[in-house]
């Protein structure tokens, strides 16, 4: 299930309020017990978010979502993995009450220098993977759009998707400071979507 909606550029702020700029206090190394932190603070913002983003987020009306730090987020591809959405099914659905799990990883956020703003862009990225089939079954949300830049600089947007993806470039915000520089040094991967946590 795909849905398109018309969000207006938005005056970069925070869903809860304050300095989007500031620092986000990131757990430390020692709260971890394992790899993993309940993190009440994305479960907060998610909240916040949902009330914000309704149409964006319907899903999570549906299903349970848990929320969580991890310690280390690990690479793919040689990028840093700042985050993922899992569909909670098989083994771990016995032992877990919510349908999905959220996890931010902790490290890489902390070496990016994160900043409150590129959490919430981040949380936000990960609670539209949150999706319900026809069925009413829980179902992760593909990326909708993937490409290289090369490509759409020789061939414009020549698919459906890169149309999409084109169209949000157009609307997209420009701000006078960027808040995202920090990450944008590193070589991230926002996430991927493999089954495995
Ligand atoms: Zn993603």
């Amino acid at each position: 299930m795909t849905m398109t909606t018309e969000a207006p550029p938005r005056p970069r702020q925070l869903v809860n309020g304050g300095d989007p700029d500031a620092p986000y206090f990131l757990p430390l190394d020692e709260l971890f017990n394992g790899a993993y932190f309940a993190a009440s603070d994305l479960d907060g913002m998610a909240t916040a978010l949902l009330e914000a983003y309704e149409l964006d987020l319907q899903p999570h009306r549906t299903f349970d979502v848990a929320y969580l730090w991890k310690q280390k987020g690990g690479t793919r591809d040689g990028k840093a993995v700042l985050g993922k959405c899992v569909l909670v099914r098989g083994l771990l659905a016995h032992f877990c009450p919510a349908r999905f799990i959220i996890w931010l990883a902790a490290d890489h956020l902390r070496d990016a220098k994160a900043s409150r703003y590129l959490v919430e862009a981040i949380l936000y990225h990960e609670m539209l993977h949150v999706g319900e089939d026809e069925d009413g079954e829980p179902v992760l949300i593909p990326h909708e759009f993937t490409g290289f830049a090369a490509e759409l600089r020789r061939y414009g947007a020549y698919t459906h998707d890169l149309r999409v993806a084109h169209q949000a470039f157009e609307q997209m915000p420009l701000f006078e400071l960027d808040p995202l520089t920090a990450a944008r040094e590193l070589r991230v991967e926002l996430d991927n979507l493999t089954p495995d946590a």
